[in-house]
């Protein structure tokens, strides 16, 4: 297993993948991808399947492939479950980040002499920090939407822990259900 886990997410989950590289994690996407394709990829490159369609999860898990079912799409959770699986971390880190439109790793930089002639001029003199794709060129900077970005990943923060609490409620009354077994058995 690579020091991070990569992944392959399915034609539906396309938010989803570009969560994932903006993240900072290897993220194969395409929607025209078939599931045998999918399938394949996965097993080639050795990357967890996020999918929404249970035939494929359930066919991915028979080839004993690592795949995640998601229920609900809202990026939230999806980031909440791939966290508490995974262990992905649910926070921006600006040196190990990827293009969210080609997976591409992204290079930092505060050198406006890096972005000349890439971003407007308005960009260029309100921002400093930078980001260039590697892979296709394309120039991200911290604009508007960043907000929004913090705010899902806090929300998402709250969203795993309330899946750690069900886990755990779930583990207690597995094991007080044990206890209750072994009781017995040893009369
Ligand atoms: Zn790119």
């Amino acid at each position: 297993m690579p020091p991070y886990p990569r992944f392959i997410v399915d034609a539906m989950l396309g938010h989803v993948a570009r969560w994932l590289r903006l993240l900072g994690y290897d993220t194969e996407y395409s929607r025209s991808y078939e599931d045998w394709r999918i399938l394949k990829i996965a097993e080639e490159e050795d990357r967890v399947i996020v999918t929404r369609d249970l035939g494929l999860f359930r066919r991915a898990r028979k080839r004993g492939l690592r795949a995640v079912y998601v229920e609900e799409p809202a990026i939230e959770k999806v980031l909440a479950l791939l966290s508490l699986k995974f262990g992905i971390r649910l926070s921006f880190d600006k040196h190990d980040t990827r293009c969210p439109v080609c997976n591409g790793v992204l290079r930092y930089t505060t050198s406006l002499v890096d972005v000349a002639g890439k971003v407007s001029e308005a960009i260029a003199v309100r921002y400093r920090e930078f980001w260039i794709c590697t892979r296709c060129g394309k120039v991200y900077w911290q604009g508007r939407h960043w907000r929004n970005i913090n705010q899902v990943l806090e929300v998402a923060k709250v969203e795993k822990a309330k899946l750690e609490a069900r886990r755990r409620a779930l583990r207690g009354a597995v094991v007080a259900g044990r206890g209750g077994s072994s009781e017995g058995a040893e009369r």
